[in-house]
């Protein structure tokens, strides 16, 4: 009924009573969740055309609850940001996605990938003294700060000055700054005149109908002339077919990442990724 009436779904409503106690209980479970090692680390592989070579990870956090199975950042991350648990979660998916990058290093040499990159939220960004937090993992785990990458988005950077601060700090570490979800949000382009960064991720959007539309292969082709010029790096996201790696290919796209390469997983196989990409 909710759904019919509209506006009426802001006023009060037993459903909306219902849905601030499920935050409220959901936040609660996060905490215990952490401190009953309940979350995961996996990993994305982005691959470097045209050999299809594994030049980075991605790391995505994943909650293993004990009767629900896997839960989604999506449904989590967001509670986490309001409660501030994303602090010390966000740290320990740092921690270990350090410490995962520096024992493939040493267990696979230069087969290992040269970067993994990390989400990184907002509220932790602005957290005063982020980056020593950082560079303490960094050396704690051994990573050198040219393998981490962070990935923020543009709500990041808007949280003002401290955020900011902190990413020419992490820039001046050696870490690399990757802005994620690119060309989704209203500034996109006035943020590269602020922010340092490296890397541009193309969303999915952009990837999703190249094959079918024009529009999105122009869209797609004028995200990677501005990468370029700007002397920037560009990843693909998404990418689920090998006709939308061949047309990104056409485009001028060398990093692209997606189901097509590999699912997010523990310990994904890099060498089958490589077949994968050459096939
Ligand atoms: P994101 O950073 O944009 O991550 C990409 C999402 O797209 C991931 O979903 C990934 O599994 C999914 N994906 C990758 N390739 C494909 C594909 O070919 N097709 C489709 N349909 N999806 C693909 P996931 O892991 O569920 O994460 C969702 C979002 O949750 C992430 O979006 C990110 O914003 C957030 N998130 C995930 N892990 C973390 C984390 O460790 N920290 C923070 N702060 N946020 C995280
Ligand atoms: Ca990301
Ligand atoms: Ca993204
Ligand atoms: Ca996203």
């Amino acid at each position: 009924a909710a759904k019919r009436t509209g506006a009426a779904a802001v006023r009060w409503s037993p459903a909306l009573d219902e849905r601030a106690t499920d935050a409220a209980r959901l936040g609660a479970e996060l905490r215990a969740a952490l401190d009953a090692s309940q979350f995961r680390v996996v990993y994305q592989p982005i691959v470097e055309l045209p050999l299809g070579r594994v030049k980075a990870v991605e790391a995505l956090v994943r909650w293993e609850h004990p009767y629900r199975g896997l839960v989604s950042p999506a449904a989590f991350i967001p509670v986490a940001e309001q409660n501030g648990l994303i602090v010390e979660l966000g740290d320990w998916i740092m921690r270990t996605a350090c410490r995962r990058l520096a024992r493939w290093r040493a267990e696979l040499g230069p087969a290992a990938p040269e970067r993994v990159s990390v989400n990184v939220s907002a509220k932790q960004l602005a957290r005063p003294g982020y980056a020593a937090t950082v560079a303490a993992i960094l050396a704690d785990t051994g990573l050198p700060a040219g393998c981490l990458a962070v990935e923020i988005t543009e709500t990041a950077v808007f949280e003002g000055g401290p955020a900011v601060v902190a990413l020419h700090e992490l820039r001046e570490l050696g870490v690399r700054i990757a802005l994620d979800d690119f060309g989704t949000g209203h500034s996109s382009l006035g943020l590269l005149q602020t922010v340092p960064v490296h890397t541009l991720k193309v969303d999915k959007s952009f990837v999703d109908n190249i094959t079918a539309s024009g529009r999105h292969a122009v869209i797609a082709e004028a995200l990677i002339r501005i990468s370029s010029g700007l002397g920037l790096s560009a990843v693909a996201e998404g990418v689920e077919t090998a006709e939308q790696a061949a047309a990104l290919s056409r485009l001028g796209y060398r990093y692209l990442q997606g189901y097509h390469f590999g699912r997010p997983v523990a310990d994904p196989d890099f060498e089958l990724v490589r077949a994968l990409a050459a096939a």
